[in-house]
């Protein structure tokens, strides 16, 4: 058996805290995570907070992330920001192709692999999200959308690449609407995300982590992180709750 990955919590704040807002969570959320030594734990808030996130989480284990980049490195592209911006600011981690922005946005999978090599290229850890929306699991088209999904971003990325990727399975039916999917059903797509990264990556898949995204709450973590193939959670509404993220974080394997 392959020994388990370590896990990732990551906290997506969205658009949601001013960096005055971010600065205070910050601050009392931070001493609730110092003792968290065999997991890692990563906070994206929005571009204007991740200066003074980055001046809070500095000598902590906890590590910055942001919620999106452009695949350019710089160039006449208004209102964007590079992955070369983000690791100045001290970014480690970065979002790509959130299903709020392929929804509301329109972003493509082009687009996605498009930024999943920006921010490989920009020494950045991607976490590309996948994942169907209901009236496709309905269709029984969950599998091959993700397919198409994990086929369409990371056709490009090297094989040498993979062990700084990281998957985020976040099924739309199930991001903020309090419905997680249930442990058989994560099980399932984790397994199928694992068996599509071998085609692409071969032996260098099993250094990907997939996360699940969807719900997740401090009443379904420990059960989520007890599931076979889930190596951590992307938390969207409940990371901004002080109280709340701290549970999710301290998340206990259940036997
Ligand atoms: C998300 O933001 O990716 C997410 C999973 O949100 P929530 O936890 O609120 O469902």
């Amino acid at each position: 058996m392959t020994p388990r990955a370590r896990p990732l919590v990551f906290g997506n704040w969205k658009m949601h805290m001013t960096a005055s807002e971010a600065e205070a969570h910050v601050r009392s959320l931070l001493p609730r995570l110092a003792s968290l030594s065999d997991r890692d734990v990563a906070l994206a808030p929005p571009y204007t907070a991740l200066w003074a996130v980055a001046a809070l989480l500095r000598g902590s284990a906890v590590r910055l992330a942001a919620q999106d980049l452009f695949w350019e490195d710089e160039g006449p592209y208004t209102g964007e920001i590079s992955g070369v911006m983000l690791q100045e600011c001290g970014v480690t981690y970065v979002l790509v192709a959130h299903s709020e922005r392929r929804r509301l946005l329109e972003e493509t999978d082009r687009a996605a692999g498009l930024k999943v090599r920006a921010a490989l290229r920009s020494g950045l850890r991607p976490i590309l999200c996948v994942g169907e929306d209901e009236a496709e699991r309905a269709a029984g088209r969950a599998a091959s959308v993700v397919r198409s999904q994990l086929a369409l971003a990371l056709e490009g990325t090297a094989r040498a690449e993979a062990s700084r990727l990281q998957i985020a399975y976040e099924p739309v039916w199930a991001i903020g609407t309090g419905h997680a999917a249930t442990a058989a059903q994560a099980s399932e797509m984790h397994l199928l995300v694992r068996r599509e990264l071998r085609v692409l990556f071969g032996d260098a898949a099993s250094e990907v982590r997939i996360l699940y995204g969807g719900s997740v709450t401090p009443q379904n973590v420990d059960e989520l992180m007890a599931t076979q193939g889930v190596d951590g959670v992307l938390v969207g509404g409940a990371s901004l709750k002080v109280e709340e993220f701290a549970r999710i974080a301290a998340f206990r394997a259940l036997p």
